[in-house]
């Protein structure tokens, strides 16, 4: 209970900081997301959030996550050209895509970040670094091997 009471409070701080209000839709779709460690697309969160809350609308969901973007509470991950996947997982970490299930899993960094990667040429800002690695799960390795 007092989980969930940080969380809600979290969740209206940062979207007031964004100028954006807490709706019960806004704090649905988050509630989802955190439940969730598969990076789904917005179509997989309209169906899970659907079961709950039945006439929300895709183009509501879409709101939602665009709003959930823009306060930092979730961030887009982009892979290949397929759709864009949601994270609510804040901490600097890279993903991995696992080429056979197509499942998105989230990976820890060493200790400096991706930053430390990169020589970046002078003048140049870094606002956003990401790297994405492709490859096999665990479980599919497993499959395979
Ligand atoms: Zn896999
Ligand atoms: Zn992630």
């Amino acid at each position: 209970v007092d989980q969930d009471h940080t969380v809600t409070k979290r969740f209206v701080e940062k979207l007031a900081n964004s100028g954006l209000r807490s709706t019960t839709q806004r704090q649905h779709v988050y509630t989802v997301l955190l439940e969730t460690t598969d990076h789904p697309t917005a179509e997989d969160i309209f169906i899970r959030t659907k079961q709950t809350m039945p006439d929300i609308s895709i183009a509501t969901v879409y709101n939602c996550l665009d709003a959930l973007v823009k306060c930092d509470l979730v961030r887009q991950v982009k892979i290949n050209r397929g759709a864009t996947r949601y994270c609510p997982n804040m901490r600097e970490h890279c993903h991995f895509f696992c080429e056979e299930c197509g499942k998105v899993y989230d990976v820890d960094l060493m200790a400096k970040g991706v930053r430390s990667l990169v020589r970046l040429p002078d003048g140049f800002t870094l606002t956003q670094a990401e790297v994405s690695l492709k490859g096999l799960c665990q479980f599919c390795a497993s499959v395979t091997s």
